[in-house]
C-alpha cells in the first residue's frame, strides 16, 4: 500500500530517506517508519471487513497528507479518512500533495478523504455525521494527556494511537496503544519511546 502513494507528493525534500522532513510551520512529515508502524498497529480498524464495512477513520496533525492518503486507500470505497490540522495552510498543504495524483484526487473527489481545520486535541465531529464515531484514531503529534474527547469519539471496539509526553517538558514521549473493546472497557498499552512535535494552540497571525 506504501508503493501505492508517492512520498515526492508529500515531503518537500529527501523524500525516500527513512528520517522526518520540515514542510513548514514547525510541522514535519514524519519518518517512513513511523507512518509504517502506525499503520500496522491500527490496520485491524482500517481495513474493511463484514464488521466493519465503513472504517471511519480520524488523522489527527495530518500535515502533508501522507498518512491520511495512505489510510484512506486503506479503508475502501465505503470507508471515510479525515485529517485534522489547526494550521490552514497545513490542511491546504495534505489536501493539494493529495491532488497530485489521479489516485488522490479521486479520494478527494469521492470524499473518501476529507481534510478539516480544528483543533485535534477535542478531536473530530464530521458535519452530517453527528453521531458516528471512529474505528481507528492517529494522532500525529504528541499529546499531554490521552484526551477525554478523543477516548469518547472512539468506537467500540476501536483503536488509537498516541504520542503521550511522559512528563510536563514534553522530552521524553511514548506511544500509546489505547483499545476500547466491544463493551466499551478501555486498555492502553505503552509502545516505544519517540519524539514528536507537540500538538499545541494554533498560531496566531
Ligand atoms: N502525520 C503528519 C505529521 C505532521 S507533524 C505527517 O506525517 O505529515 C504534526 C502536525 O500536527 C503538524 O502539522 C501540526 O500543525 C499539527 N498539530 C499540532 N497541534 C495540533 C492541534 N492542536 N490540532 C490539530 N493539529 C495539530
Amino acid at each position: 500500500m506504501f508503493d501505492k502513494v508517492d512520498r515526492a507528493h508529500y515531503a518537500p525534500s529527501s523524500a525516500y530517506e527513512d528520517s522526518p522532513q520540515p514542510i513548514g510551520h514547525s510541522a514535519t512529515i514524519s519518518a517512513p517508519h513511523m507512518h509504517a508502524t502506525a499503520v500496522e498497529s491500527l490496520l485491524p480498524y482500517i481495513l474493511p471487513s463484514e464488521a466493519r464495512p465503513a472504517p471511519r477513520v480520524l488523522d489527527i496533525g495530518s500535515g502533508s497528507g501522507y498518512l491520511t492518503h495512505v489510510m484512506a486507500e486503506l479503508t475502501g470505497e465505503r470507508g471515510t479518512v479525515v485529517g485534522v490540522e489547526h494550521i490552514t495552510p497545513l490542511r491546504d498543504l495534505g489536501a493539494s500533495n493529495m491532488a497530485k495524483s489521479a489516485e488522490g484526487r479521486a479520494l478527494l473527489a469521492s470524499g473518501q478523504a476529507r481534510f478539516r481545520v480544528g483543533d485535534g486535541r477535542k478531536g473530530w465531529v464530521e458535519p452530517g455525521q453527528e453521531g458516528d464515531k471512529w474505528d481507528a484514531i492517529h494522532v500525529g503529534a504528541s499529546a499531554t494527556d490521552v484526551h477525554p474527547e478523543l477516548l469518547l469519539q472512539l468506537k467500540a471496539p476501536g483503536r488509537m494511537f498516541i504520542p503521550v509526553d511522559d512528563d510536563e517538558g514534553g522530552w521524553s514521549q511514548h506511544v500509546w496503544c489505547v483499545d476500547k473493546d466491544e463493551r466499551g472497557e478501555v486498555t492502553k498499552k505503552k509502545l516505544f519511546g519517540v519524539r514528536y512535535v507537540p500538538l499545541t494552540d494554533a498560531p496566531k497571525y
